[in-house]
């Protein structure tokens, strides 16, 4: 029933935008992206949901909730998509999948990816229907697979093994343009995020879209410090019901000197790269603050453990040694204290 219902609230959509289409003044012919790469993080509330355009190839990864289908698709037509390369569905939930029918029944496109062909839902049921009407099935990709837009790359590092849990199995996408490195990792938790580290995956990012909306669940130090990026994204609602972006993963983030860009505060944001330099515009509200204050970490000479400095197991300020960096410390021959940087 309402799968029905839901498919011909598509048809009318189809159908208004084929008419405003025709009647609309003439849409931009080129997409922004010539010379560069920029990437869209379209603000959808709390879901996900970027487009990425290059050399005049677009791709998308995810497609934010059922009801932000026509956000989505009319954002696409208003930055000039007229085909898509390819479409990532990080994993089955419905904030992730859930707008990705509405764009296949209007976008044609190459390829389409998820974790799974698989998931006992409606809005699944219709990303595979939507591809299925193109022709496409659902491609698993394997990690070091490779694709390309335009001039940019995308390497799928993860998931490195399967999970129950579906925002563990999240793709887990790096895409480089030039010497930049943007790194989509869906919903993936701290477990995933441990076997990636262990992985040997090369993690190193400029922009990392932060997991899981700023759960808890997500970001943890290990993780972090081997993306180690400049900027994070975090694509989130505001006042939403579970609480993100939660305080830890923020303060995790502020300790590592990241720079955050949040929908819930600044709309849709546009991160664009020429290659070298990766700069931000956004929809409303004032610049995040440029630069968070690196903490300084305390190693104990003795166990050379390091701890963060609110830890409750500090060395004697005899044993005590200072740190500017997470990495300082590890070239030095310290590890990370579980209970503190866990
Ligand atoms: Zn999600
Ligand atoms: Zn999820
Ligand atoms: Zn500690």
């Amino acid at each position: 029933m309402e799968h029905n219902i839901f498919k011909r609230l598509l048809a009318a959509l189809l159908i208004v935008l084929l008419l405003t289409g025709c009647a609309a003044p003439a849409m931009p012919t080129t997409p922004t992206t010539s010379g560069g790469l920029t990437v869209h993080f379209i603000d959808v509330g709390q879901a996900d949901c970027a487009l990425l355009q290059c050399g005049g190839e677009s791709i998308l990864i995810d497609g934010g909730n059922v009801g932000d289908s026509s956000l989505v698709v009319s954002y696409l037509q208003k930055v000039g998509v007229q085909e898509l390369t390819a479409v990532f569905c990080s994993h089955a939930h419905e904030d992730h999948v859930g707008g990705l029918p509405g764009v296949l029944a209007v976008y044609p496109t190459e390829a389409v990816y998820a974790p799974t062909a698989t998931h006992s839902s409606n809005c699944f049921d219709d990303f595979v229907y939507y591809a299925d009407q193109q022709g496409l099935s659902i491609t698993i990709p394997s990690v070091g697979d490779t694709m390309t837009f335009g001039t940019a790359t995308v390497e799928v590092l993860g998931p490195t093994k399967s999970y129950p849990d579906p925002n563990n199995t999240s793709l887990v996408l790096m895409v480089t343009y030039g010497a930049t490195r943007f790194l989509f990792t869906g919903d993936m938790e701290t477990t995933a995020e441990t076997d990636l580290v262990e992985s040997g995956a090369d993690l190193k990012a400029d922009v990392l879209k932060v997991g899981h909306h700023g759960s808890d669940t997500s970001t943890g130090y290990r993780f972090l410090y081997q993306v180690d990026p400049e900027y994070g994204v975090i694509s989130v609602g505001a006042d939403n019901e579970y609480g993100h972006p939660c305080e830890e993963p923020l303060s995790r983030l502020r300790d590592a000197g990241v720079t955050l860009y949040r929908t819930d505060q600044l709309g849709t944001i546009q991160a664009h790269s020429d290659g070298t330099q990766i700069s931000f515009t956004w929809e409303k509200g004032d610049a995040p603050q440029p630069e968070a204050e690196k903490v300084t970490y305390i190693g104990n000479k003795n166990t050379k453990r390091f701890h963060h400095p609110t830890c409750h197991n500090l060395p004697k300020e005899a044993n005590q040694v200072t740190f500017d960096s997470y990495q300082a410390a590890q070239e030095a021959g310290y590890s990370p204290c579980s209970q503190c940087l866990g």
